[in-house]
């Protein structure tokens, strides 16, 4: 093992990390190179990646069919703006997107990130009202437990409690909350759990311009895998009361959550749909805000006839190479399978969980796997048991979660489990 590497105790004082305090900041762990599902430390060790980069890497790292679209497209241009001009990279992959998403989707808005690309999908709503003289109509209705990024549009849709609306207070917009549904996946349905949504539509209908959720799976508001028909119902009601549905499966996209879109496993379609994190395979930063003919028409045909936003970096074409790649990569390999057996070992390694006392609940979906705890943990202790163990992990809260790449094999899953269970055996008793 080699020593720290010289610019970490400079960086640690300089640089912020998600998160993160500047004083006396937790520690952090220098990564010198990856490959597969091996995070390389400079101190020499290897870690298991048990989080994908926080869902993005879903083929692991350093892939041969990635880096070759990267290394190709570098070789004629690693960016050019998109005002005017434009590029096969960003013609080809808006292609496989309208192609693989939900019915319906065809026009595709490239943005910088996954928050990004939510300010662009609420924007769409209001220019959509807009364009119909519905000026009164500039609310959102979200659930609690939701989490859509940091950015100011984004956070106002993010949980109230969770999501910092305490110290934003009196600067983000105020939107309609209903409770988060309560009826899990896999249980039986119980048609009780759309009642508060279908009473803030009624409450609320005429100053709503769309419903925005993550479907199926909450992802950073508390990990939780809600019933499809919840879903389907939403759809329903959006369609009875005129809303727009807008889905961010910036966490759930390509195959996480066991259907290729957590849409999928409720059969319905959003009308305006956010893509980002395991686009590009975790390369780059990227996102997509795809929406529907009758959206796209709408917004196009009223003043001021055009859609008001265009980042510097839209449709950076690295980024839309590397991202038809890794779709090409997903759909070429059989991916259900993968994430199928990812399911299985997650909830065969991570069911012994439920009898510790330190545990309040332990569910797995597609390629997620969650250990819910009573008590928060210590973060500047549990990452580095973890570490200790050989693997990475890295909870939030009183989740300690993974969502491994889809590559992972049997031997890792099982050590991913293993090292969860005893790190969490390690903790304090409640
Ligand atoms: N929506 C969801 C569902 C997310 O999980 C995230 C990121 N955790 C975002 C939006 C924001 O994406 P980004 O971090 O790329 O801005």
């Amino acid at each position: 093992m080699s020593a720290a590497p010289p610019w970490l105790a400079w960086e640690r004082a300089h640089v912020w990390h998600p998160y993160s305090t500047l004083q006396d900041p937790p520690p952090v762990f220098a990564v010198e190179s990856a490959a597969g599902v091996r995070l390389r430390l400079a101190d020499g060790r290897e870690l298991i990646d048990g989080m994908a980069s926080w869902w993005s890497a879903i083929h692991g790292y350093n892939h041969p069919a990635l880096n070759a679209a990267v290394e190709d497209q570098l070789g004629r241009m690693a960016h050019v703006m998109f005002g005017g001009l434009t590029h096969a990279p960003a013609a080809r992959l808006a292609e496989i997107l309208v192609e693989v998403t939900p019915a319906g989707l065809e026009h595709v808005f490239f943005a910088d990130s996954g928050s990004v690309a939510v300010e662009v999908a609420i924007k769409m709503a209001l220019q959509y009202r807009a364009a119909r003289g519905e000026h009164g109509r500039r609310r959102l209705l979200t659930l609690r437990g939701g989490y859509h990024g940091d950015t100011f549009g984004a956070m106002a849709v993010c949980d109230p409690v969770t999501g910092m609306h305490g110290l934003f207070r009196g600067v983000l917009p105020e939107h309609v909350f209903v409770p988060r549904p309560e009826v899990r996946f896999g249980a039986p349905w119980d048609a009780a759990d759309i009642e508060p949504l279908v009473a803030a539509v009624d409450a609320h209908g005429e100053e709503l311009a769309a419903v925005i959720l993550e479907p199926v799976v909450q992802g950073a508001g508390g990990m939780w895998f809600y019933h499809p028909e919840y879903l389907a119902a939403v759809r329903r009601v959006c369609d009875a009361a005129g809303l727009l549905l807008i889905a961010d499966e910036i966490a759930t996209g390509f195959g996480r959550s066991g259907a290729l879109f957590a849409c999928d496993h409720a059969g319905i379609a959003p009308d305006i749909l956010c893509l980002g994190k395991g686009l590009t395979g975790g390369y780059m930063t990227l996102a997509a805000t795809l929406t529907n003919a009758h959206v796209a028409d709408t917004i196009c045909g009223a003043e001021p006839g055009v859609f008001m936003h265009g980042p510097t970096f839209m449709a950076n074409p690295l980024a839309c190479a590397v991202a038809r790649a890794s779709i090409e990569l997903l759909l070429a390999d059989d991916w259900a399978a993968e994430v199928g057996r990812i399911e299985r070992r997650l909830a065969a390694g991570l069911a012994p969980c439920r009898a510790l006392p330190q545990v309040a609940d332990v569910r797995v979906l597609g390629a997620i796997g969650v250990v819910e705890l009573h008590q928060p943990v210590d973060m500047r202790v549990v990452p580095q048991a973890f570490v200790d163990r050989g693997v990475w992990v890295r909870p939030f809260g009183r989740l300690v979660y993974v969502m491994p790449p889809y590559v992972t094999d049997d031997a890792d899953l099982d050590t991913l489990c293993s090292a969860i269970g005893a790190v969490v055996d390690g903790l304090p008793v409640p």
